[in-house]
């Protein structure tokens, strides 16, 4: 199988590149990174698309999308997508272009994560708001440009399904100043900006007698190109849609 590398200068490009090429059945046809950008062996994105069966993209939102819509254009090659942040103009503009190509999205590609989040649904379904408020944590490196990571936010919406709410009635995205007492139900996100953190997630429960925190740390990010390639392999050949890595990993049903 081809695959061609998204931003390929970047910290994420080339961990997928390192991980591709020690793969076995799996070679990077093509890299590619923004237009203008200097690079040895780097390719136009035209040329990265015509040489690929999937294109793995770590990028920005915006080019995300652009590539979502160069795919979707002349038909594939299917997309891996792993770029955090889009708004909601950008998630609808990726949506439309899955009707044309198969794309997997995911702001986390670990295994664990993913499970984390069906466990975090169900200590939100079990605990409930009169006793137990929700928190989510998360911190990484410096150089990160949005925030709350993608990642906290599904940890965030994997909370609110299992209280049954939606997460934009109950999310708290800042403390500053007088903010009075905590409404009970709200869930709460903290972040931390610092240094080479790769990723810290973690989930608080907290009672008046009791704590239960669901966590996960991410050790390196070769861990999220791995997952990017199992889903690459999963994605090629497949009807046009969008897939998460849910779908990839079996936890849902449309696998
Ligand atoms: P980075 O800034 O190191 O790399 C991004 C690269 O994309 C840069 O080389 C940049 O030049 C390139 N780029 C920008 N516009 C482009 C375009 N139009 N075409 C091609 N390339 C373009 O960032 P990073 O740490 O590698 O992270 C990239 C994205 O992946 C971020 O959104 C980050 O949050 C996300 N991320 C997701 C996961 C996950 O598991 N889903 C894990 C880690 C990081």
């Amino acid at each position: 199988m081809r695959i061609a590398v998204a931003g390929a200068l970047g910290r994420m490009g080339r961990a997928v590149a390192a991980t591709v090429e020690a793969e076995a059945g799996l070679s990077v046809a093509a890299r590619f990174d923004r237009p203008g950008a200097a690079g040895e062996g780097l390719v136009s994105q035209d040329a990265a698309l015509a040489a690929a069966d999937v294109v793995i993209d770590f990028t920005t939102p915006a080019a995300s999308v652009a590539l979502a819509q160069a795919c979707a254009a002349r038909g594939g090659p299917a997309l891996v997508i792993g770029s955090t942040g889009p708004d909601d103009a950008q998630r609808a503009a990726i949506d439309l272009a899955s009707a044309k190509v198969a794309i997997v999205r995911a702001a986390n590609f670990s295994l664990a994560v993913n499970m984390l989040l069906g466990l975090v649904e169900q200590a939100a379904r079990q605990l409930g708001p009169d006793a137990y408020d929700i928190e989510v944590f998360e911190a990484h490196h410096k150089r990160k440009v949005d925030a709350p990571s993608g990642t906290a936010l599904m940890l965030g919406q994997a909370a609110a399904d299992g209280r049954g709410v939606g997460l934009g009635q109950v999310a708290r995205h800042a403390r500053d100043g007088i903010t009075g007492p905590r409404p009970t139900g709200e869930i709460g996100f903290s972040v931390m900006r610092g240094g080479g953190i790769i990723g810290e997630h973690s989930v608080a429960f907290v009672a008046e007698d009791e704590i239960l925190t669901l966590s996960h740390s991410a050790r390196d990010r070769t861990l999220f190109a791995r997952g990017a390639v199992v889903a690459a392999r999963w994605v090629a050949g497949r009807p046009p849609g969008l897939y998460d890595m849910r779908d990839v990993l079996g936890f849902s049903d449309r696998g």
